[in-house]
């Protein structure tokens, strides 16, 4: 089934979904599109990382109708009967809570790893208790680590370079023999920096694309790690939700228990990326003159990243709807909106 087909079937046959991490970049995003779906969603997060003003910002952009569908608990996926409570009568879990940032494991690599392992542990058992339709979850292209093939295939990965990553290849592991030995449907979506609205432009763990443009919004100098020449396939928002709901969903007995890229397949350099926010604050009436700043390469951090999306493609449906330009200038501004809002 195509993207349109699932969301036309959603519609007419409203399911009840988990979103942890809801109030998060991505959860909240998650959050958007299956309440304007009018599907009956519960939100797992405990503001860790995440913010009541991004609930705050949904509930303004969908009826109060759909509102009414959203149940909140705020609590820790630490515990466990917190997740047990959260899979009540759930069909489909998307699991995003969890520790982000290479540096933050870096620095406390105790509580990424108590989060990002025995959280997701909890959250699988307590799904798998509650015998959901299917758990999907946001594993990372960090789990690529050293392994130098471009782009990347699902098979051949290399050691993690973090305890980040590491923690989301054990990830992949428990969830390998979630299925092999309870029979349970599984879905990891190895996410290859998402950006878009909502996304944390503030502290020091903060994505590249949001530091970047509130920096340049505010007038302060760009930091570029290294030569400028370190690449990414940055992916807008918008394809990693349709990712999801298309894992979560499909009814191809041979698309579940697997582990999929979730990116468009491109790679865009740091230099590149520079360029493009400049033009497009630019546009938006927000025009930056400096030139960035490079500093030295930053520990645990992959040199080049570009996804092959032919398995999800193949398997899944999955057709990314924007490239890197059109996400930022689509995301650009909602940023704008956002530091006037601060300042
Ligand atoms: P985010 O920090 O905005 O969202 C994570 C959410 O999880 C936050 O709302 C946070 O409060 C919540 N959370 C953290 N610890 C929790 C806990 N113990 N109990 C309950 N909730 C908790 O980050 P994001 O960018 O939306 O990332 C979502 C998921 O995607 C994460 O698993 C992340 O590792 C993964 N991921 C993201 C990217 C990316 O580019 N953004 C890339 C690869 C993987």
């Amino acid at each position: 089934m195509t993207y349109e087909q699932v969301k036309d079937q959603l519609l007419q046959s409203p399911k009840v979904w988990l979103i942890t991490g809801v109030a998060g970049f991505i959860g909240s995003n998650l959050l958007e599109t299956l309440l304007r779906l009018n599907q009956q969603v519960v939100g797992l997060d405990n503001f860790a990382t995440g913010y009541q003003k991004n609930l705050d910002e949904v509930q303004s952009l969908v009826t109060p109708e759909q509102w009414q569908n959203f149940h909140f608990i705020e609590g820790d996926i630490r515990d466990f009967d917190t997740c047990t409570k959260a899979c009540t009568e759930v069909d489909y879990v998307l699991h995003q809570a969890a520790l982000g940032s290479v540096p933050r494991s870096i620095n406390d690599p105790i509580t990424t790893n108590s989060v990002n392992i025995s959280g997701f542990l909890n959250m699988l058992t307590a799904a798998r208790d509650a015998n959901v339709k299917s758990f999907t979850y946001a594993a990372s292209s960090s789990t690529y680590g050293d392994h130098p093939a471009l782009p990347k295939v699902e098979e051949n990965i290399g050691k993690p370079l973090s305890p980040y990553a590491v923690t989301k290849y054990v990830n992949e592991l428990y969830a390998d023999v979630f299925a092999r030995t309870y029979g349970f449907r599984v879905i990891g979506l190895r996410y290859f920096n998402v950006f878009g609205p909502r996304q944390d432009p503030n502290g020091a763990y903060a994505a590249v694309i949001p530091k970047w443009t509130a920096a340049m919004i505010a007038g302060d100098d760009v930091f570029i790690n290294g030569d400028g020449e370190t690449s990414r396939d940055f992916c807008f928002i918008d394809n990693t939700v349709q990712a999801n709901i298309l894992a979560a969903t499909t009814q191809d007995d041979d698309a579940k228990n697997q582990v999929y890229n979730v990116a468009v397949g491109d790679r865009t350099t740091l230099n590149n990326l520079f360029d493009a926010i400049k033009i497009a604050l630019n546009e938006n009436g927000m025009p930056y003159n400096k030139e960035p700043v490079y500093r030295d390469f930053r520990a645990g951090d992959v040199r080049h990243s570009q996804a092959d999306i032919s398995k999800i493609f193949t398997l899944l449906g999955y057709q990314p709807m924007y490239r890197i330009a059109q996400g930022i200038s689509i995301a650009m501004p909602w940023y704008c909106h956002n530091k006037k809002m601060e300042i």
